[in-house]
């Protein structure tokens, strides 16, 4: 039976929910970790079955969209596997993907057959050498390959994500923006957010607030705000002359806590409350106990567990750029 079991302390429904399904990545972004990581054994993360148990779970317990995100989620070994078992779940309006791209060129099609209905993939940079120092890897050819794939794909909506850092990649935000309207394609600029230490740059230094890309997009484009949602934290500009849109994401200059309606499952399985706080449940033990039992007992003990997980949601994150990092797991941890 479909239940409404999932809202917070403060009255929010919580009907999203991320799945990261593995630390591990085929890039090194320099936002987001560093060059040398140690990534997860295979004990520590949850199996695909795992996984799709507890989607289930919650899909049961009234969550609507689920996206699947990592670190790389197409590199897990048969995930499509996993998303074909979530994506055909009754209950589920919608399971969406965030990936680098670098795998698209062989999947989009698999990904589209199997009902992924939106993508976002992440690009930062239209240079090649850039695309190179941002994220150590050689791969820029390999993923516009791939934008090109799933852009020819009628998926319901395909959308760029970039991360802008001031003097790194901040005069690419014309080119960026044109390049996805071109791919029939959406584009949200983010803030950078103090997920875990990095070295390779000081994020204070490096900070572009939302409305700074907006003011400089404003001299090529008309753009008016929208009242879209489309489940996530982008706030949304109509761009005159296209049915496309520029999103801003924007931890650090617009809080966007209040609406919030999600949570993340890490593929440690911990549930985590809040992006930019540490308040988490580990759900590991119960969904292995629930796994091994299918009796009815078993998995009320897993909704029971989500139940008060929920119970520990906060209120609100702050972020503050000039201290040390408060949070000290990555992005890639995290599941962005
Ligand atoms: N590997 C996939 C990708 O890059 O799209 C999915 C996981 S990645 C962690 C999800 C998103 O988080 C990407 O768009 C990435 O640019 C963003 N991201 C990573 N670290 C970030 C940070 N410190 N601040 C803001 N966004 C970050
Ligand atoms: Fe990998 Fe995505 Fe992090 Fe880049 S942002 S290192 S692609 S997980």
């Amino acid at each position: 039976m479909i239940t409404d079991a999932l809202i917070d302390p403060f009255g929010r429904k919580i009907d999203y929910l991320r799945i990261s399904v593995t630390d591990k990545c085929d890039f090194r972004c320099t936002y987001c970790m560093d060059e040398d990581v140690t990534f997860l054994s295979r004990e520590q993360v949850l199996s695909l079955e795992e996984i799709v148990h507890v989607a289930k779970t919650f899909i049961r317990m009234g969550t609507k969209h689920i996206r699947i995100t990592g670190g790389e989620p197409l590199v897990r070994k048969n995930v499509l596997w996993a998303l074909e078992q979530i994506a055909n779940t009754e209950g589920l309006e919608e399971l969406t993907i965030t990936t680098n791209g670098s795998q698209l060129y062989k999947m989009a099609q698999s990904l589209y057959d199997i009902g992924v209905s939106r993508i976002n993939i992440s690009l930062d940079t239209l240079k090649a050498d850039r695309f190179f120092a941002l994220t150590r890897k050689d791969k820029f050819q390999q993923v516009i390959k791939g934008i090109e794939a799933a852009s020819k794909l009628p998926f319901k909506r395909l959308k760029i994500n970039s991360v802008m850092m001031k003097n790194h990649n901040d005069d690419e935000l014309y080119d960026l923006t044109k390049f996805a309207l071109d791919h029939n394609m959406d584009i949200s600029f983010i803030e950078e957010m103090p997920l875990g230490v990095i070295t390779d740059h000081n994020r204070a230094e490096t900070y572009l607030s939302s409305d700074d890309v907006i003011d400089a997009l404003s001299q090529y484009y008309t753009l008016t705000p929208s009242d879209i949602k489309t489940g996530g934290p982008t706030r949304y500009y109509h761009v005159a002359g296209s049915s496309h849109k520029v999103g801003v994401i924007s931890p650090h200059s617009h809080n966007f806590c209040d609406t919030c309606n999600r949570v993340r499952l890490t593929v440690e399985g911990r549930l985590l409350l809040c992006l930019g706080n540490e308040h988490s449940k580990d759900l590991k033990s119960v969904i292995r106990s629930s796994m091994q039992n299918d009796a009815l007992d078993s998995s009320k003990e897993l909704e029971n567990a989500i139940i008060e997980a929920l119970a520990l949601k906060p209120q609100q994150h702050h972020f503050n750029l000039d201290e040390a990092p408060q949070i000290l797991r990555f992005m890639s941890a995290t599941g962005g």
